[in-house]
């Protein structure tokens, strides 16, 4: 094996690791004409496949998808064997690629980083060996795998055993013989799972230790699929740029269904075939909402429950073998072969540690709250502390001699799983904060890797030397990273994409769950918006286009691109009639909103006729304080129900009736009518609180856009004129002024919805322009808002009406009012009222329950 004498040698770069991301990475940077050398700990190529050569290894990807993508030739020269390759096929795979672009020449093996600082002065990295090498690079690359930091096998008495320990993931390379022992295995993750059949078939006895149960498909293995392999082969180019732009990496075909809309019977015979097929990904393709609807998810995880019970002839055992302590998918599922069957052999047996958990390791075996065993071999399958471990495990020290350990002491920030703020020129490959082990992780390596060495590139030719992300692109990115994961139920399990497998280790969903092609799509905006977030400098200069690249919430961003989708015409292009029809269909396909205890839809007199109200009541027992509810719709649209989500969330959030009122509408009605029904509907209703069943003394009102100003508005009125007693007002991205000049009319004036374009027609419907400095139509230029209720006001980042919001807060508060101003962002005009469809606001909804409640105190 090579071993170069590179003391005190400069290159451009300086990779540490030389598995699939470490060859790949050198191969390009070769072809690009950068110097390079990878550092890597063992005696060759392979990385992870060159250390976990336990019995039963396979991949979980389909050979033909672990492979790489770059050259059709290497394509054309290797065939798999299998369906899912055996860990030494694999192995001679990356050997065979090593050799095929005479890689190893660039690889000094036997090599174990210990530290690498960031140079401020010579604007370099210098990273030294445990042999004692000292070398130095422009750039310096984590290719070290998410999964390569075995985890401390974290069992009492683990050092005291006599017999022989092996690990899943530092295998004896000469293989073990394990015919006639008997052996322990401790963990039932991937490489249990794969491992314990094999291990069974010699020894002559087998104790499976299972703290927690893992759900896992069959993998059905076999020879290559003749039909995949002919799609790839018909169009190598189309195929491998279709796993490009898929969720995970794999060209599958994804549902537009959620679970539930799917009769019973069909979803069982998707899931049954899905299950027959064999693989990772296909059950999660299934149904759009696996991973974010508990019911969906449990009915699925059941599914699985089932396939074991129907495996395992002991029913204790087999229930004992079924995953329950964590949704589906939120831990990697696994792949098995025979796994299940193990158990129904006589010599096997599984100790559930949740009922028995291992008092210690003795010097003969293991004993348990219940027995001692006496053992010849254990089998440690427990784990990795991955993502970060290996990253963190050399001592990497940025500006300022800061150290990456201190840093993601709380858990890991990166921009893009790529950089990190504080060390320039460092990157890692298939980083924290990218899709990495939720992806086809070659796909997601010869992305980084591409993105990588086009950045170096980039840099050369532009006369710079360093690129390091800002602190505010790190931070959203991070935000984003979270606000993906909290729609999901991953953040639940106690698994290692959590971080939470390790003792101590920060709780932090680690890997990007937006997809692979969300996420190349921001990688490749980056690169197009000139390094979006990066400092570039060198002697060509110093330049930064800051900003974040993705600050729309998640959802949000599913919904408007749901709404894109459709390619309605602007509703201000439309009559007003269609304008309200189309209102009125949309509205139809939202979520319907939680359930009150009763609804009545009833009128009340008006000043000019009749009025629709709907009246929400909560489920508890009354009288209720009354909340006085005006609809949003920019005056025109809308009627009592069209807010109906909210106005239920509202109330039974809030233990409050509320009363949704209607107001005649522009251009029919224009101003100051729709002031003068929502202020008669609120003085009617303030007379009629008892026979509404509410308390009388308690009433406040809320509004939300157009009825947001209404509700400033009658506020203001009743003040004036000496009405009602109001006791809060919960104004919702109210509008509050005329003026189109403000900052957010120009940042958000198209995309988000509410357009500029809408206000303005909404406006020119309402009133005249003489008619708008009045402040029962521009509240905000009231004289003065002294003596107001205490108010609420919410405002959301990416909306016109976001700084008249703000203004009117901000006026309350300077009068003296009691303000809660609550300011959400990355949400627009229409998230806050979206119920159970913008999840991502559930916490500033649930600010406003309480922000009512806190009215009626
Ligand atoms: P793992 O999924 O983290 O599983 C470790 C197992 O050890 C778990 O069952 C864990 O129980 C148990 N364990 C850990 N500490 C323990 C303790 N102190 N006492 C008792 N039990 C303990 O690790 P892995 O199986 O090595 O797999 C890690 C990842 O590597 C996989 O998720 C997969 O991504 C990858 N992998 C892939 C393949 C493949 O098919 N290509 C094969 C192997 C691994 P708890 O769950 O209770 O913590």
């Amino acid at each position: 094996m090579n071993k170069l004498g590179s003391s005190n040698k400069q290159y451009d770069v300086i990779v540490v690791g030389a598995g699939m991301a470490g060859l790949y990475i050198l191969y390009k940077l070769r072809v690009a004409g950068f110097s390079a050398i990878a550092l890597e700990t063992g005696d060759d190529v392979g990385g992870t496949w060159y250390w976990n050569r336990y019995p039963g290894a396979r991949c979980d990807i389909e050979s033909l998808d672990y492979s790489y993508s770059f050259d059709p030739e290497l394509e054309k020269q290797w065939q798999w064997s299998e369906r899912y390759a055996t860990q030494p096929e694999i192995l001679r795979y990356l050997q065979f690629v090593a050799d095929r672009y005479d890689l190893r020449r660039d690889i000094q093996f036997s090599t174990r980083v210990e530290r690498a600082d960031w140079d401020e002065d010579a604007s370099q990295w210098k990273v030294t060996t445990a042999n004692g090498d000292c070398l130095t690079s422009q750039f310096y690359v984590m290719a070290t795998g998410c999964l390569s930091l075995p985890k401390e096998p974290d069992v009492p008495g683990a050092n005291r055993f006599g017999g022989t320990t092996y690990s899943t993931n530092a295998w004896p390379h000469d293989g073990v013989d394990f015919t006639g022992k008997r052996v322990a295995v401790i963990g039932t993750g991937s490489s249990g799972i794969q491992s314990i059949p094999l291990i069974a078939k010699e020894a002559s006895q087998i104790t499976v230790f299972q703290r927690t149960a893992n759900y896992a498909a069959p993998a059905n293995n076999g020879p290559v699929r003749e039909e995949h392999l002919q799609k790839l082969q018909a169009d190598r180019d189309t195929y491998h740029e279709e796993a490009r732009w898929s969720r995970a990496g794999v060209p599958l075909p994804r549902s537009e269904e959620p679970f539930f809309t799917v009769e019973p019977e069909e979803r069982q015979r998707r899931l049954e075939k899905g299950f027959a097929r064999g693989d990772l990904l296909t059950i999660n393709t299934l149904f759009t909402d696996l991973v974010s609807n508990q019911a969906a998810n449990d009915s699925v995880a059941e599914f699985f429950r089932d396939k074991v019970r129907a495996k395992v002839t002991d029913p204790q055992t087999a229930e004992d073998l079924c995953a329950k302590d964590f949704p589906l998918f939120t831990k990697r599922l696994c792949l098995e072969t025979n796994y299940f069957e193990t158990f129904n052999l006589p010599h096997s047996k599984l100790i559930n540690l949740r009922h028995t958990p291992i008092e210690s390791i003795t010097e003969t075996g293991i004993d348990t709250t219940e027995e001692s065993m006496e053992f010849d071999s254990i089998v440690f399958a427990t784990g990795f502390d991955a993502m970060t471990g290996a990253i963190v495990a050399v001592d990497i020290r940025g500006r300022h001699g800061i150290e990456l350990k201190d840093v993601w002491e709380e858990g890991p920030k990166t921009y893009l799983g790529l950089n990190v703020h504080g060390f320039p020129n460092f990157f890692t490959i298939t980083g924290p904060g990218s899709p990495s082990v939720l992806s086809n992780m070659v796909v997601s390596i010869e992305q980084h890797v591409d993105w990588i060495t086009a950045a170096f590139e980039h840099l050369r030719n532009q006369g710079l030397k360093t690129l390091e992300a800002t602190a505010a692109a790190q931070e959203g990115w991070a935000t984003h990273v979270n606000d993906f994961a909290n729609l999901t139920l991953y953040p639940v399990a106690n698994s290692w994409y959590m971080g939470a497998n390790v003792p101590g280790k920060p709780r932090v969903f680690l890997p990007y769950i937006g997809g692979v092609d969300t996420y190349r799509q921001a990688c490749n905006e980056v690169v197009e918006r000139d390094y979006l977030g990066f400092e570039q400098s060198g002697p060509a200069g110093f330049h930064c286009n800051e900003g974040v690249i993705r600050y729309v919430k998640p959802d949000v961003q599913m919904v408007l691109d749901l709404i894109a989708s459709l390619e309605q015409p602007p509703l201000e292009t439309l009559p007003v009639d269609q304008a309200r029809a189309a209102m009125d269909a949309n509205a139809a396909t939202r979520a319907p909103g939680p359930d009150v205890g009763e609804i009545i839809d009833s009128k009340l007199p008006g000043p000019d006729g009749e009025l629709d109200y709907r009246l929400y009541r909560p489920a508890t027992a009354g009288p209720h304080p009354i909340v006085v509810y005006y609809h949003g719709g920019g005056w025109v649209l809308g009627h009592a129900s069209s807010d109906d989500p909210f106005c239920r969330h509202l109330c039974t959030s809030s233990n409050s009736i509320v009363v949704s009122v209607d107001y005649r509408h522009a251009p029919e009605a224009r101003f100051p009518a729709a002031v003068d029904d929502a202020y008669g509907a609120l003085n009617w209703i303030a007379e009629n609180a008892e026979s509404l069943g509410g308390d009388s003394k308690q009433l406040a009102v809320a509004g939300w856009s157009a009825g947001g100003n209404l509700a400033t508005v009658v506020c203001q009125l009743a003040r004036s004129l000496d009405g009602p007693n109001i006791s809060g007002q919960l104004l919702v991205c109210p509008a509050t002024d005329r003026d189109f000049s403000t900052a957010s009319y120009g940042d958000n004036a198209e995309g988000y919805v509410l357009t500029r374009n809408l206000m303005t027609w909404f406006w020119d419907q309402y009133c005249d322009a003489s008619d708008r400095n009045d402040p029962r139509v521009s509240p905000l230029r009231a004289e003065s808002l002294d003596g107001l209720p205490p108010a609420m006001v919410v405002t959301a980042e990416l909306d016109p009406l976001r700084d008249e919001g703000n203004a009117y807060a901000a006026k309350m508060h300077a009068a003296g009012v009691a303000v809660q101003h609550i300011q959400a962002p990355g949400q627009i005009h229409t998230s806050l009222t979206a119920v159970d469809m913008v999840v991502s606001a559930n916490d500033v909804r649930q600010a406003m329950s309480d922000g009512i409640r806190g009215f009626f105190q």
